[in-house]
């Protein structure tokens, strides 16, 4: 199915029933109301003058609006294209360059940052342009600035004008525009998390991310009768696709508590809204599971949720059981490029099974888990993961060498090392490009940076190889201390001593205030690694 076919599905099947409920804008809408806003906003994007196959960016925390035109774009088949709510001017400038957007859809800032004077610095000549009429010697493809809002601005259209532009004769052309739509025809293009480099831009079409937010949502047994939190941010795949798409999917409402994450406001919505099921990567969970003991809530509600992006340690998943009453809730294993998700554990697997793994393969896909060699390694060893079938992206956009790389044989090789046991649950070990090779020996940082955790001053812990003359590489830690708690390098080393093998111990280590993340939570080894190398010179 195309994203249209599913949206009008939800529309004829629950119509009157909560589509979405921001909670942070006061905004509620019904599937009937989200239908006709979305049509709407899509015969006004046509009198823009967009059509099939121009790129659209959006660039904006989880707002309404973000929804409304991830469905707009789809309905008259415009490439979406998500950018990072965190990006600064050269970071936008070069996402718009890269796809060749004609328009941006913005907010008009978030947090501390004003996007609108970003997109003024990079151009100027939107204060002498008319809206729509966009020539600008930095973004030269773009034509039309949107900003999120009734208010007006020089050279810039407010997605309110927007969404009146249409008219009634944009609005006929809607049912035509269905029948040029191909499931298989590209309709996003999402940014990688940037954990390992540059962000790289996969492209996905409707047929690969439509099927992906049905057997998704269909493992935790969503349903029109579920409420979902989703405190994920929309321009990820884990919020636009297992979230907005998952819940139009089944019928369920969509609930978002606000623009970015903030664990107290997203336990006040979940228990306000009587949700259901929960969204998150594990430090949300852990941040949720701290201010619940602060302040407690009744969550009587929750049954349900997803948990992934990253490892799970197991009292955490324990509390969540317990101390959230989400029992039934599963972990995804994923990338962007798979859109996203192809392994998941059922809501009937062990707690053990669900923290030690991340669960069993999806339907319709293949996974094998290889050696350097390309050969199918015996099962219980580790190798690089490979998965085939209907997720697997069409390319990076523009890159056809790094697409070559990456998909052989229509296997996409995901860069993670893992294993399978014998009943084909599979366990993440950590990232090819991880590994460590000092002196000719293996090492995985994973196996120290869970050893380090058992120190009692450590609230954040993560290891990395930098480059050494002699040994090839040698191992680094960085390590965040507990508040209040004291913590050196020394206490450190002399902790490891007698307890992991010598050359496991990390050679330089850092006591740092913060570690380097990515705005999905994700910790930056390749910057820890370049300032490392910096430090040492
Ligand atoms: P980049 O590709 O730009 O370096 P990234 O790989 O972090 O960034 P994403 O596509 O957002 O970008 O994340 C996919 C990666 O996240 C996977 O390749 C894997 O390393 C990690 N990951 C996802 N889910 C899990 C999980 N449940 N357990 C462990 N790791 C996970
Ligand atoms: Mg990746």
């Amino acid at each position: 199915a195309t994203i249209p076919q599913l949206l009008r599905e939800a529309v004829s099947r629950f119509g009157p029933r909560d589509a979405m409920i921001f909670a942070e804008q006061g905004i509620r809408m019904s599937y009937y109301e989200l239908d006709r806003a979305v049509d709407e906003l899509a015969s006004g994007l046509l009198a823009l003058g967009l059509t099939k196959g121009d790129r659209v960016g959006i660039w904006s925390p989880n707002r309404c609006e973000w929804v409304l035109t991830q469905f707009a774009t789809a309905r008259i088949g415009v490439v979406l294209v998500n950018i990072n709510p965190a990006y600064r001017l050269n970071e936008l400038e070069y996402a718009l360059n890269k796809v060749g957007c004609k328009a941006l859809v913005t907010a008009r800032a978030f947090k501390s940052s004003n996007y609108l004077d970003m997109i003024r610095q990079l151009a100027p000549e939107l204060e002498t342009c008319k809206p729509g009429q966009l020539r600008a010697a930095r973004v030269p493809d773009l034509r039309s600035v949107v900003v999120m809002g009734p208010d007006t601005d020089p050279g810039v259209y407010s997605f309110d004008q927007v969404c009146k532009l249409g008219g009634p004769a944009q609005q006929l052309r809607l049912p035509t525009i269905d029948k040029t739509l191909n499931p298989d025809d590209a309709i996003n293009i999402q940014f990688t998390s940037g954990t390992t480099g540059a962000p790289k831009g996969a492209t996905l079409s409707h047929y690969n991310i439509v099927n992906n937010a049905r057997f998704s949502t269909n493992r935790i047994n969503l349903t029109e009768s579920d409420r979902l939190a989703i405190p994920v941010p929309l321009y990820h795949c884990f919020g636009m696709v297992l979230g907005s798409l998952g819940a139009v999917s089944t019928g369920a409402a969509m609930v978002f508590p606000g623009e970015a994450f903030e664990a107290g406001q997203t336990l006040d919505v979940l228990s306000n809204e009587r949700c259901t099921a929960v969204y998150g990567v594990p430090t949300m969970f852990v941040a949720m599971l701290e201010d619940l003991m602060a302040k407690p809530r009744d969550l009587s509600s929750l049954r349900t949720g997803i948990m992934a992006g990253a490892p799970c340690p197991v009292d955490v998943m324990q509390r969540v059981n317990s101390d959230m009453n989400m029992k039934e809730v599963t972990i995804c294993y994923g990338m962007t490029e798979t859109s996203p998700v192809s392994f998941q554990s059922f809501v009937t697997d062990t707690t053990q099974k669900r923290c030690e793994t991340v669960g069993r393969v999806h339907p319709h896909l293949e996974a094998k888990i290889v050696a350097k060699t390309g050969e199918i390694v015996p099962v219980g060893e580790q190798g690089e993961l490979c998965t085939r079938g209907y997720s697997v992206m069409k390319g990076y956009w523009d890159d056809a060498d790094k697409t070559a790389d990456s998909i052989v044989d229509g296997w996409m090789h995901t860069g993670d090392l893992a294993v399978f046991d014998t009943e084909g649950f599979c366990s993440i070990v950590g990232r090819v490009k991880d590994m460590i090779i000092r002196g000719g020996e293996n090492i995985y940082p994973r196996e120290i940076e869970e050893f380090l955790f058992t120190h009692p001053s450590i609230s954040e812990v993560q290891v990395f190889g930098i480059p050494d003359k002699r040994l090839g590489e040698d191992v680094c830690a960085w390590a965040v201390a507990k508040p209040g708690a004291e913590l050196t390098e020394e206490d450190l080393k002399a902790f490891c001593k007698g307890q992991i093998a010598h050359y496991k111990i990390p050679r330089h280590i850092r006591i740092v205030s913060d570690l380097p993340m990515t705005i999905t939570g994700k910790p930056q080894k390749f910057v820890m690694r370049d300032k490392m190398i910096e430090m040492l010179k």
